[in-house]
């Protein structure tokens, strides 16, 4: 467990949880409560309202599934998580329990709640123990180091990896390592972070159930056609400073598939995308298709895995006609995951 700003102390942090039930609610069945997946093993319902509230308080485009898989890796969903700080004992030598560290559901340390954290229930007190103070906190916390990540788009890392390891190790840390620090920072403690809270989004994210579920096609590729620029490629031609996506390379004119069953929720001009479509998957992640010549689906459309949406072109701010792919936690831009684990763990073969 780690906390935010809590690293670079130089000593030993441990957690002792008070419970590990994950804050319990939910049920064995799952509930959908907007954009989250509540039940159990999921996000307990009592907290799910306020972490979506959280993430719609913030106008950067801060996914609600992101900050739930952050305090699911925090505390557990345990209001009464507490970790401490240890140091050694120079009679003993043994590492004793020294003060403690980072408090409640969010894992504030004092220094960080003190200038951070907000009365977000409006009850006169800032109580950092309190879900209903500290959601809020994080909320605004993470929409502040959101919206500095997207300053600074040479960064090696999405926006939102970027905000992720600055909650966990500071701003700081982050300029300095010009990108989430590197597994030798820390012992790894700030990559893993920002690794396990990205693996847990889509798992914690509503299975869009608006579509018809008679139209469950399978996963594949969009086109059949050799990769081009892998994902991160840093370069200046990009306005984020690294290519968001994966690109195949096919002349104009290619028919694209949908890669996998969902809801289309933009088609048409995308700036420097071109024309694009993007669509939400049944398990709640994003994906996107840019540069088209034609796009053949419109919003609200129901799409399965191979359903054509639309011709490739050289739309938009391109150097030649090819596929350009993302893969998301939310619709826009600046939410991008490296596609290809994500598409590997569909089934599909690339
Ligand atoms: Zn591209």
């Amino acid at each position: 467990m780690v906390s935010p700003l809590a690293l670079g102390f130089g000593v030993i942090m441990l957690v002792a949880m008070s419970d590990d039930d994950g804050g319990g609610g939910g049920g064995d069945f799952e509930l959908s409560a907007g954009s989250l997946r509540v039940g159990k093993g999921y996000v307990p319902a009592q907290y799910a309202g306020l972490i979506e509230k959280a993430a719609a308080d913030c106008d950067a485009g801060l996914p609600a599934a992101v900050l739930a898989a952050q305090i699911k890796q925090e505390s557990g969903f345990d209001p009464n998580a507490q970790s401490w700080e240890y140091k050694k004992d120079p009679k003993t030598g043994k590492m004793v329990k020294w003060r403690p560290l980072a408090k409640g559901i969010a894992q504030f340390i004092d220094g960080t709640w003190a200038s951070s954290g907000i009365d977000g229930n409006g009850d006169g007190k800032k109580d950092v123990w309190d879900p209903e103070d500290a959601i809020p906190s994080q909320g605004l916390m993470m929409c502040k180091l959101l919206k500095t990540a997207k300053k600074h788009p040479e960064y090696n890392g999405s926006p939102i990896e970027l905000a992720l390891a600055g909650y966990n190790a500071g701003w700081g840390r982050v300029e300095q390592y010009k990108g989430v620090p590197p597994r030798s920072f820390a012992e790894g403690q700030t990559y893993d972070y920002v690794k396990i809270i990205m693996a847990n989004v889509a798992n914690l994210t509503a299975p869009d159930t608006s579509g018809d579920p008679e139209v469950s096609g399978g996963w594949g590729l969009p086109v059949k056609a050799p990769l081009g620029t892998p994902y991160h490629q840093q370069g200046g031609m990009w306005s984020s400073g690294y290519h968001t996506g994966i690109d195949f390379e096919v002349s104009v004119g290619t028919t694209i598939h949908a890669i996998g069953p969902g809801k289309v929720v933009a088609a048409g001009p995308g700036g420097a995308y071109g024309n694009q479509v993007v669509i939400r998957h049944s398990d709640g992640m994003y994906s996107q298709y840019a540069h088209m010549s034609k796009v053949k689906v419109s919003v609200g459309d129901t799409v399965r895995g191979g359903t054509v949406i639309g011709l490739s072109g050289a739309t938009g701010n391109v150097s030649g006609p090819h596929l350009h792919m993302e893969v998301r936690t939310g619709p826009d831009y600046g939410t991008d995951i490296n596609p290809l684990p994500y598409m590997r763990k569909k089934g599909i073969d690339i």
